[in-house]
C-alpha cells in the first residue's frame, strides 16, 4: 500500500513515497526552480545514488508529472503503475480555525484553504497549487490535507487571544495559531513511546529549532501553548526572523525612518535573527564557529537564542504545572550540542540535568539527561512526512 507525500512551495516541490505496510520511504526527492530558468530534479531511490537532472518545468502540474514519471522509471522508479498510488497527502501550512485535524480534500476543503490565503500568503497558494495539480493528474486518487496549524487548535482561549480589542479576533480572526504542529505532534508522541509512558500522563516541552523555530507546551498529548503566533516571527530568535520584540519598536522605526510595511516585513522576516545580530550568517553552524573563534556578535546571537529557548521552557513548565520531558528536534535541536548544552545549563532547579557526554549525539533518538534527572531531556529527530503519510492512510484508505 503506497502513499505519496507532497510539500509544495511557490517554486519547489518535495516528495516522499511511503510503503505504508512497513512505513519505509521507497523514494524521495525535490523539484526546484519551478517556473524559473534552470529547473532541476533530485530523486533518491532508497539505497542507491541520487539522480539529478535538469528539465524545463514551467509549473507545478508539469513538476508533478515529472515526479510520477521518475517514480515509474525502470531503473530509478519504485512503482510499476500509477494504480499503486493509493492516496496523496499534502502539507498545508494554514488551516485557520476550521481544521483541528487532517481531512480528505473536497471542494469545500479547497475553499477553506483558499479563505486562509490572507493568513499565509506565501504558503497556502503554493500548497493549493500542488493539491489542484495533483487532482488534475490523478483525478481518481484521494487527496488528504495535513495542516501545520491543526495540532495547536487545542490551545485554550486565554493562550491564543491577544490583548487587542476583541473585535479583531471576532471579525478578522487575529489570534495565535502556531505552526510546525505536525512536528510537535510527532516528537511529543514519539517521546512518550521512548519513555514508555502514556502520553496522557505527560507534560512535555517540545523545541523545534530550525531556520524557523517554535517551542510548544504539550500536556496530555495536546498542545496548550506555542511560541509562534498569528505569523511566523514571534518566540525565539530564528535564522533571519527576530522572535519576540515589543510591537512599539516596529511603529517607532516605521515612523522615525519612514519605513513602509513591505520593507518592515522584510526586516523582521529576512534581515533579523542570527543573521541580523551576528552579521555573519543565518546558519547556526557559521555562528557557532565564529563565536568559538571569539567573534562577540556571534557570541551574543548564540546567547540570545539559548536564553530565549530556556525562558520558553520555564514558562511552559509553569503553564503546564510541571514538566516531565524536554524534547529537542529539527536542524538545530537534533544537531547542535552547543545549543542543547547552553539551554539546559541553568535548568537544574526544574529537575532537568543534562549529561554532557550523552549530549554528544547528532541526528538520532537519544536521552541526554543524567540518570538522576527528574526531567528527561531527549533528542527526537522529527518526521513530519511520516505523520502526513499515516494520516493519509487512515483517512483515505482506512
Ligand atoms: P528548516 O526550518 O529550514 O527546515 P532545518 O530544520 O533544516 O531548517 O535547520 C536548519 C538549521 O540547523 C541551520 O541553522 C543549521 O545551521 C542548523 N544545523 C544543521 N546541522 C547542524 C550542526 N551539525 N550543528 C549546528 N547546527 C546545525
Amino acid at each position: 500500500m503506497k502513499v505519496l507525500v507532497l510539500n509544495c512551495g511557490s517554486s519547489s516541490l518535495k516528495y516522499q513515497l511511503f510503503d505504508m505496510t512497513s512505513e519505509k520511504v521507497l523514494a524521495k526527492g525535490l523539484v526546484e526552480r519551478i517556473g524559473i530558468d534552470g529547473s532541476r530534479v533530485k530523486h533518491e531511490k532508497t539505497g542507491i545514488e541520487p539522480l539529478k537532472f535538469d528539465i524545463p518545468i514551467p509549473n507545478h502540474k508539469v513538476g508533478i508529472k515529472v515526479v510520477l514519471d521518475t517514480l515509474l522509471d525502470g531503473d530509478q522508479g519504485v512503482i510499476r503503475g500509477l494504480d499503486e498510488l493509493r492516496a496523496v497527502g499534502h502539507r498545508v501550512v494554514h488551516g485557520g480555525e476550521k481544521f483541528a485535524r487532517s481531512v480528505i480534500v473536497t471542494p469545500e476543503v479547497l475553499e477553506v484553504i483558499e479563505e486562509c490565503v490572507p493568513l499565509a500568503p506565501l504558503h497556502n497558494p503554493a500548497n493549493l497549487m500542488g493539491i489542484k495539480a495533483m487532482m488534475e493528474v490523478l483525478p481518481y486518487v484521494p487527496q488528504v490535507a495535513v495542516f501545520d496549524t491543526a495540532f495547536h487548535q487545542t490551545m485554550p482561549d486565554y493562550a491564543y487571544i491577544y490583548g487587542l480589542p476583541f473585535h479583531y479576533y471576532e471579525k478578522q480572526r487575529v489570534r495565535r495559531y502556531g505552526f510546525h504542529g505536525t512536528s510537535h505532534f510527532y516528537v511529543a508522541y514519539r517521546a512518550a513511546e521512548m519513555l514508555e509512558k502514556p502520553i496522557e500522563d505527560l507534560k512535555i516541552v517540545t523545541c523545534h529549532l530550525g531556520n524557523g523555530s517554535s517551542i510548544s507546551a504539550v500536556r496530555g498529548g495536546r498542545s496548550i501553548d506555542t511560541s509562534l503566533g498569528f505569523g511566523t516571527v514571534p518566540g525565539v530568535l530564528m535564522g533571519t526572523r527576530c522572535g519576540d520584540i515589543d510591537p512599539t519598536v516596529i511603529l517607532y522605526l516605521m515612523e522615525q525612518d519612514g519605513i513602509d510595511p513591505k520593507s518592515m516585513s522584510h526586516i523582521i522576516h529576512k534581515e533579523s535573527g542570527l543573521q541580523g545580530i551576528s552579521g555573519i550568517s543565518s546558519d547556526l553552524r557559521d555562528v557557532e564557529e565564529a563565536a568559538a573563534e571569539g567573534n562577540d556578535r556571534a557570541r551574543l546571537a548564540l546567547d540570545i537564542l539559548c536564553y530565549g529557548i530556556r525562558k520558553h521552557v520555564c514558562a511552559y513548565a509553569g503553564a503546564m504545572g510541571g514538566i516531565d520531558a524536554i524534547v529537542f528536534t529539527a536542524g538545530i535541536g537534533e544537531n547542535s550540542t552547543t545549543v542543547r548544552k547552553m539551554v539546559c545549563q541553568g535548568l537544574e532547579f526544574l529537575g532537568a540535568k543534562i549529561n554532557l557526554e550523552r549530549n554528544n549525539v547528532r541526528g538520532k533518538e537519544a536521552f541526554i539527561n543524567e540518570p538522576d534527572s527528574r526531567v528527561s531531556i531527549m533528542v527526537v529527530p522529527t518526521n513530519e512526512e511520516l505523520v502526513i503519510a499515516r494520516d493519509t492512510r487512515e483517512l483515505a484508505i482506512g
